[in-house]
């Protein structure tokens, strides 16, 4: 994880590497409470899309501090995994 600051002053943030794994092996294997609703539209829609209709499912926050940034990732079903690489501090 890292942060800079762009050409516009703007923030920008990226999730790769190690975090980008756990991120994927949070959505696989977090305890969600919401795992039916893709499958459910799947069904009635006949899409094969698993999330593109509902989206906004996860959201990430980074918290940067004097070491790096903290990285955390929340499930719309109210689970969160902190992701945080800190052997890359
Ligand atoms: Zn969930």
């Amino acid at each position: 994880m890292k942060g800079k600051l762009s050409k516009n002053d703007a923030m920008e943030f990226e999730i790769s590497g190690v975090e980008f794994d756990k991120v994927k092996k949070f959505k696989k294997d977090h305890n969600c409470s919401l795992p039916d609703a893709p499958k459910r539209l799947q069904k009635l829609t006949g899409e094969k899309k698993r999330q593109g209709a509902i989206g906004g499912q996860y959201s990430y926050s980074f918290t940067p501090t004097s070491l790096g940034t903290a990285v955390s990732v929340r499930c719309a079903c109210g689970n969160e995994r902190n992701v945080t690489e800190y052997e890359s501090w």
